[in-house]
């Protein structure tokens, strides 16, 4: 359980969950295709991306969710609100991007579907 935690948590951090010190990104929105460190394949299938896309979607929605929630609170102005949520839907993925694929990419070692080779 604490290598799990500790695996996903590396990940979040973008941080190689094989070597622990490899960063998976190059810039904003590169993936390396290896770990420039320990050499390990990210991403071995093109359709791996989806599982973090996945992932950024349900997190994207939690939160449209939580605000919406809001609006059961009558001190919030419903303007006030919708911009708030809205901005907040919009630029939640963009900037949870790479965490939500260095998420799944960690998902996908504790699975085995990425190893060294
Ligand atoms: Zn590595």
């Amino acid at each position: 359980m604490r290598r799990t935690l500790r695996i996903l948590l590396l990940s979040l951090r973008l941080t190689c969950p094989a070597c622990r010190r490899g960063r998976m990104f190059r810039d904003r929105f590169q993936m390396h295709v290896r770990c420039p460190v320990c050499g390990i394949v990210f991403c071995r299938d093109s359709g791996e991306i989806t599982g973090g896309m996945a992932i950024n979607s349900v997190a994207t929605l939690a939160i449209a969710v939580g605000g919406a929630t809001l609006a059961f609170v009558p001190a919030i102005a419903t303007e006030a609100l919708l911009i708030g949520v809205g901005a907040a839907t919009v630029a939640f993925p963009i900037w949870f991007y790479r965490h939500s694929r260095g998420l799944w990419t960690g998902i996908l070692y504790l699975t085995g579907a990425i190893f060294e080779d």
